[in-house]
């Protein structure tokens, strides 16, 4: 018999029409003589009423379990009075069943379905049995959220001109600064293709071939440790465009992304999104993503404390330094004295001297600087951080990029892991972070902040700099974004180069021979002397931004299928010894090694 409906989507207006569902035995309770069956399909659960008055072959629901596949046939009616679920969407209505079917039947399921949260501990259990997982009302819910986001992103891009290309995974190393994966070939023995980190290359190649504005929801393969928000293969929603400069490039996908959250998740975002530098970013939070949403601000105290008897302010601010805090809101009581002493600790891990911290008290103030700390150097600061009796104030003296760097993972530290302030913190919050820095410089080599192919606000800059110039590369700015969700890095991209002679100075930087560029990248600089259009790109972490959204603990909850902590596939049991006859194709040979 044909369905008429689904589960899930049976409200008051159904009633009295007679209704054909096929659905998942979620739970069965007996009362009163009669059977009551909630049963589950994709988009919810209704209660299914089986007795013997109203159901043929009521008998024979005795022997009704778990997952069984059910097709039912009745009436929906609502609810009799009293028995109304408020915490159901259906909870008005159920459905007196004629008769039913039981279609397929079930083993045992090996976890309860029943759970509406996250069960962490089951992980590797829900994962071996991910169809199973996948029944979950929640993470059926997460799918579709998956679905509403790229339906509504791939509408608002169809309707701004962008063209949906594929993009090869068998194919040559891409620049991310991740390991990759390796697939051996058997036509071209003790030759290898490398899974792609990102379409980066390739869509560059489409605006040189003309394609103007591409766009594609693509897998990416970096081998490298899963976190909670990583893990070696996920999907980017990518894009590249020709002839679009930062304002409207940036606008753009502030409003695509505003559109699709609005559409998927029902949360609306104030466009055009806020931007500001990295080097705000640094100065204010101490970090390139920071969550805005819990305050704690970073202030630049230098002027305050410079001649403080408290040496170590006043000698950093002296030798060019700065002292540097912020201000912790009401959580005096909460932290002990060896609490401060974990914090110091974790501070100096970070890479800071030392850090110091004020408690307002009630009375006035403790601190272990109380007696070089002068009212009225103390006076200025509280008023500085509009602080208040029960806050904390922590500073750093330092070169400024320490200390911006060791407050930026205090506050995040004392957010995520001391207190529950992210967590806490209310809304969504979108922020661009533009005018990266265009190098990063470590143990005598410059590496690209972004990738290779990113090109500097101020090219003359770069053209003019001797390729070992410290000073000078260091100063240069990269035309390059990232764009943060609730503390997440939920996309980045950048401006590229398309000037030959440019991208070679960038090359001679990174110092890559031109042999070396000639074997890795030849084939993609070489498209660069037919007639290449500026162009522009972006690619979005879209697990991450379900994540976010879903309010999930870890990415791996939004992705259909995914991998353990080790990237191993609990389903399939992936990776698996090769057979034999695949390694003599391949001609390759495994050794063992110890640790094996
Ligand atoms: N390919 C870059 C990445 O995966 C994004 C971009 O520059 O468009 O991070």
């Amino acid at each position: 018999m044909e369905r008429t409906h689904r589960c899930g989507d049976m409200r008051g207006d159904d009633t009295g029409e007679d209704v054909v569902l096929k659905g998942w035995v979620h739970r069965v309770r007996d009362h009163g003589g009669k059977r009551f069956v909630d049963l589950r399909d994709r988009e919810g659960i209704v209660q299914v009423v089986l007795s013997p008055e109203e159901t043929e072959r009521f008998h024979e629901s005795e022997d009704l379990g778990r997952e069984y596949l059910l097709e039912v046939e009745g009436e929906m009616q609502e609810r009799p009075e009293g028995t109304v679920n408020e915490d159901m969407d259906t909870g008005k209505v159920e459905v007196s069943a004629s008769s039913f079917d039981v279609i397929s039947e079930s083993e045992t399921p090996p976890f309860s379905l029943d759970n509406e949260k996250t069960d962490e501990a089951r992980e590797e259990l829900r994962f071996e049995h991910r169809y199973l997982d996948l029944r979950r009302p929640r993470v059926a819910e997460n799918m579709k959220k998956r679905h509403e986001f790229f339906h509504a992103a791939r509408n608002f891009l169809a309707e701004n001109e962008f063209v949906e290309v594929e993009t090869p995974y068998l194919t040559k190393s891409t620049p991310e600064g991740a390991r990759d994966f390796v697939v051996p070939s058997r036509n071209f023995g003790g030759n290898f293709y490398a899974l792609p980190q990102s379409p980066q290359l390739f869509k560059q190649l489409l605006m040189v071939g003309g394609m103007d504005r591409y766009y594609q929801v693509v897998k990416c393969f970096r081998d490298e440790d899963t976190r909670k928000d990583r893990q070696p293969e996920f999907t980017q929603l990518d894009l590249e465009v020709s002839f679009m400069e930062q304002d409207e490039f940036l606008q753009m996908m502030g409003d695509l992304l505003a559109t699709a959250f609005e559409d998927a998740f029902g949360e609306e975002f104030e466009t055009p999104v806020e931007r500001i530098t990295w080097q705000e970013a640094m100065d204010n939070w101490g970090s390139d993503r920071p969550d805005r949403r819990y305050g704690m601000k970073l202030h630049n105290v230098s002027s305050i404390v410079e001649g403080s008897e408290l040496n170590i302010f006043a000698r950093t601010v002296e030798e060019g330094g700065v002292v540097k805090g912020f201000r912790l809101e009401g959580r005096a009581g909460e932290l002990s004295n060896n609490d401060m002493d974990d914090l110091i600790d974790y501070a100096e891990e970070e890479g800071a001297g030392g850090l110091i911290w004020v408690k307002l008290t009630g009375e006035g103030f403790e601190s272990p600087v109380e007696d070089y700390l002068e009212t009225e150097t103390l006076r200025e600061l509280i008023d500085e951080f509009d602080a208040e009796a029960g806050d904390v104030l922590f500073f750093v003296a330092d070169e400024k990029p320490v200390a911006n760097e060791v407050l930026g993972s205090l506050r995040r530290h004392l957010a995520d892991n001391v207190f529950d302030l992210a967590e806490e913190a209310e809304g969504y919050e979108l922020l661009w972070i533009t005018d990266f820095p265009m190098f990063s410089y470590e143990d005598g080599e410059f590496g690209s902040e972004h990738h290779p192919f990113t090109m500097p606000r101020e090219p003359e800059k770069l053209r003019e700099a001797d390729s070992d110039d410290e000073d000078a590369l260091l100063q240069l700015d990269a035309d390059a974004y990232d764009i943060v969700l609730n503390g997440y890095e939920i996309g980045g991209g950048s401006k590229r180069i398309h000037d030959p002679e440019l991208q070679q100075k960038v090359f001679d930087v990174l110092g890559l021979s031109e042999e070396e560029v000639e074997e890795r990248f030849g084939w993609f600089v070489d498209a660069f002397q037919y007639g290449a259009p500026p162009h522009r790109g972006i690619a979005f972490g879209a697990d991450r931004i379900f994540m976010v959204f879903q309010d999930e603990p870890n990415i791996r909850e939004v992705i259909p299928f995914p991998k353990s902590k080790q990237g191993h596939d609990y389903l399939t049991d992936a990776p698996s010894p090769p057979r034999e006859d695949q390694l003599e194709g391949l001609g390759i040979e495994v050794i063992e090694t110890e640790d094996e």
